[in-house]
């Protein structure tokens, strides 16, 4: 039985698709100003887990992905390099891309974008206008979270006095407001030359969070099963989506409410002026593999922080390639015809503490620490040469059906950029000149696993790949 913690609700509960077999999901995805940071990351493979899972399970899923593509910040620095918001976008998306191939996240089946859902968006402000839940004021138009009672039923936040932050990201006090928890749905614009549309509400752009209800209703329909995010957006913006769809349609908008934990680093929120903030380029440039970061990702469970540091991401390299190197030494080895039946025993029981792990809210340590288990066993019984030809396809097809949803195994480590190997080779001759050899060492042996062998010539050092 498959359960999920509900933020909706506040507890874990039996997930039961609105229609039998099926599930329609939507993850509130990017903002495309700048590459992902790992934190990002940490909550979008959670979802590609989540979403797998559920296909491994037997569900038909639709997981829905929104990109927002337009907001202060993309139209601050589109203006600042003389570019159109599409033109700024254009390389970040493809750069997401990129970064979701190298981590093994499948593509969402349905990625929408706000700047081409701006019709469907005016269309709900107009429904909310209609219902009393929307009024306009200057050029542009509000939500009226008066009208909307069960406001705060998720978030569990209690509106009964005046709570100021449910406006937008950045705030625009300088319009009138009936109530300062009021948010907008439509920015009227200000200049002629900041980005905007020409619609019935008047010349201007979209609020945030009016994107994510248009685009989820109109592809996963009015009453969907699983909005998942990062746990901060619980409040303002998930408690503004239910606000808007459940004010229009009148009807339950999320059933499900998943939210991640965030990612920390060295205990503490990343933050560029902090110096702790990177992105998964950023991490990739040091020499890990995409694979140890996305195992590193999801090895806690998603409602605890996890704390990031590169000695735990090294431990993550070590692991997967342990897992690795086991699967393809038990393929290696040479069988005898029949079955093992203690063998037998532990394959299945690893299968099913696999799933039960996964069921229970997602709890991917437990699920880990069944194929670790698993690997241990059978790496003694082939010490033992006791591993027999129907154990070894059992246990090689159970690792297939694991890999569909975890994604780590792979027979040819995935090639590194020559920019990662050259950033490596620096970081090792920097090594060496401070006499660090342990840590030159290390480099040589870490780029010798992904296929990589240093000459060191009178010129320098030359690489090559085997
Ligand atoms: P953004 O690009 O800020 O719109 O965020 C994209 C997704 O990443 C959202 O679902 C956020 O909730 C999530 N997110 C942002 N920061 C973190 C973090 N430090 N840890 C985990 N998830 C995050
Ligand atoms: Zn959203």
């Amino acid at each position: 039985m498959l359960k999920f913690h509900n933020t909706l609700s506040g507890q874990v509960e039996e997930f039961r698709p609105l229609n039998e077999g099926e599930v329609r999901m939507y993850y509130c995805g990017p903002t495309v100003w700048d590459y992902g940071h790992i934190g990002n990351f940490r909550s979008a493979i959670y979802t590609d887990l989540l979403s797998r899972y559920l296909r491994y399970k037997g569900y038909r899923v639709t997981h829905v992905m929104n990109i927002t593509d337009i907001e202060d910040r993309i139209i601050a620095l589109s203006q600042k390099n003389g570019v159109t918001i599409d033109e700024y976008t254009a390389k970040y998306i493809e750069a997401l891309w990129e970064d979701f191939d190298a981590l093994g996240c499948a593509r969402p089946d349905i990625v929408p974008r706000a700047t081409r859902h701006i019709p469907e968006m005016v269309s709900l402000i107009e429904r909310l206008e209609e219902r009393g839940h929307a009024y306009r004021s200057d050029d542009s138009v509000y939500y009226r979270i008066n009208s909307f009672p069960d406001y705060g039923k998720l978030s569990k936040i209690n509106f009964a006095g005046n709570i100021v932050g449910a406006s937008e990201r950045v705030d625009t006090d300088k319009y009138d407001k009936e109530d300062a928890r009021d948010f907008a749905l439509w920015k009227g614009a200000e200049s002629p030359d900041e980005p905007a549309w020409d619609t019935p509400l008047g010349r201007g752009r979209p609020g945030w969070h009016i994107e994510c209800s248009a685009m989820s209703m109109k592809y996963l329909g009015e009453t969907f099963d699983i909005h998942a995010g990062g746990i901060d957006l619980v409040f303002p913006h998930h408690e503004n989506e239910i606000a808007q769809s459940e004010g229009a349609t009148g009807r339950q908008f999320a059933r499900y409410w998943i939210h991640y934990e965030h990612l920390k680093v060295n205990g503490e929120s990343m933050s560029k002026s902090k110096g702790n903030y990177y992105t998964f380029r950023d991490v990739r440039e040091r020499g890990f593999s995409p694979v140890a970061v996305r195992y590193f990702l999801f090895s806690v469970p998603y409602r605890k922080q996890l704390n990031f540091t590169f000695d735990a991401l090294r431990g993550a390299e070590k692991t997967v390639e342990g897992l690795r190197d086991f699967r393809l030494r038990l393929k290696e080895t040479r069988t005898e015809p029949g079955l093992n039946p203690t063998l037998h025993e532990t394959t299945e029981r690893a299968l099913k503490d696999f799933e039960a792990g996964l069921d229970d809210d997602l709890n991917t340590s437990v699920a880990l620490a069944s194929l670790h288990n698993l690997a241990r066993d059978v790496n003694t019984a082939i010490d033992h040469h006791a591993v027999r030809e129907d154990n070894k396809r059992e246990i090689l097809n159970l690792l297939d059906r694991i890999n569909t949803v975890l994604n780590i195994f792979e027979d040819e480590p995935s090639a590194m950029l020559d920019a990662e190997v050259q950033s490596l080779i620096n970081e090792r001759q920097e090594a060496r000149r401070r006499r660090d050899f342990a840590r030159a060492d290390e480099i040589r042996d870490q780029l010798a696993t992904r296929g990589i062998t240093l000459e060191d010539t009178k010129d320098g050092v030359r690489w090559k790949r085997r």
